[in-house]
């Protein structure tokens, strides 16, 4: 079977539009809230997707299945080896095409990513304290993130945003420093609540920081009015009433956005997920690597599709945590 584009829809009739592509299990960064500290196991080399096998899995989700929007992400993609080749063959497939990283080494790569056909970039940043990010991410990189953020404004990215991880306890204290930043740099601050996918098993109920009280929180020092619905993406987003830009809040937690979800993700070893919070997986590298061809792989492709749940359910008793860790799953 070939032919013209079909959407890939769920048994909710959501629309699949959206591939995030884990590029890599690795990382240069610890974050308490994703890994631990030590004994990670990596992937052997040969387990993880080449350029090809990506960029065909990719081009399929294109051009059968009309997906437009294509994330790459990880395990952090800048430590991938050449990731600039792979960001020229998925910038020709026509889609808006993003990536979200720690930025540590932006500040030499930023200019490269972007003439390779980057459109846009999300780069994390949970505090502007160095001994407090020394002790979230376990390394001593405040400066070069910031470095980062600022290299990739000057590439011309548009926009930068930042990912910010509130967790209760560990960095809540700087939610209106962290949206000043924003307001000052001209980017938009997305503050994430914690979510249970972190390797340490520590998350719990208590440690996060629901969206409502996020909002209070900056509306009380600068005033804010509410953005028109958001669609399938997963913020809400507010406006600063005096025109200093936008703030984002994914309230993954408290207020899931399932209903609206039209993402599906590609792990490091080609394992196909339908949710972040999936607890099974489809297994395209098997078929890519047994010559499978596209009509195989679109099957696949589809059947998982087709038994996408309604959406996770983490407030729940009946919520199971993936065995996968946020890293592995490419955030
Ligand atoms: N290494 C890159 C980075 O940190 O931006 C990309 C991968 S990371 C897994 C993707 C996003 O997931 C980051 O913004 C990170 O802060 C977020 N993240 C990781 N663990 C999380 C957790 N337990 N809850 C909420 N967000 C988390
Ligand atoms: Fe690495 Fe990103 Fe996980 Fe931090 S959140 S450990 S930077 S993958």
């Amino acid at each position: 079977m070939s032919g013209g584009v079909r959407d890939l829809v769920d048994p909710y009739g959501r629309v699949i539009r959206d591939l995030r592509i884990s590029v890599t299990d690795r990382c240069n960064f610890r974050c308490t809230y994703c890994m631990p500290s030590e004994g990670m196991e990596w992937l052997p080399r040969s387990e993880v997707l080449s350029f090809e096998e990506i960029e065909r899995v990719a081009r399929l989700f294109v051009e059968r299945f009309g997906v437009d929007g294509i994330r790459l992400t990880g395990g952090e993609p800048t430590v991938r080896a050449h990731l600039t080749t792979l960001i020229e063959k998925l910038a020709a497939l026509g889609v808006d095409l993003a990536m979200t990283t720690n930025g540590a080494t932006l500040r030499n790569s930023a200019h490269d990513l972007r003439a390779a056909g980057l459109g846009r970039i999300n780069i994390s940043l949970d505090t502007l304290q160095r001994e407090r990010f020394a002790e979230m991410t376990r390394r001593d990189e405040l400066d070069n993130v910031l470095a980062g953020i600022d290299a990739a404004i000057d590439a011309g990215f548009e926009p930068v945003k930042i990912n910010t991880v509130v967790e209760r306890g560990a960095n809540d204290d700087e939610i209106v420093a962290m949206a000043e930043f924003g307001r000052e740099r001209g980017v938009e601050v997305r503050f994430i609540e914690f979510m249970p996918l972190d390797a340490s098993g520590h998350w719990a109920n208590d440690r996060v920081v629901g969206q409502d009280e996020i909002v209070e929180r900056i509306a009380a020092v600068f005033p804010l009015e509410q953005m028109p619905a958001r669609g399938a993406a997963p913020a809400d987003r507010w406006r600063y009433l005096d025109g200093r830009g936008t703030v984002g809040v994914i309230p993954t937690v408290t207020k899931p956005f399932c209903g609206d979800c039209d993402r599906v993700r590609l792990t490091a070893e080609g394992q196909f997920r339908t949710c972040l919070f999936a607890t099974e997986e489809s297994d395209l590298r098997s078929l890519l690597r047994s010559e499978g061809d596209d009509d195989a792989l679109a099957a696949l492709i589809e059947a998982a599709v087709g038994a996408k749940w309604a959406g996770h359910q983490i407030n729940q008793v009946s919520f199971i945590r993936p065995a996968r860790t946020m890293s592995q799953i490419g955030g």
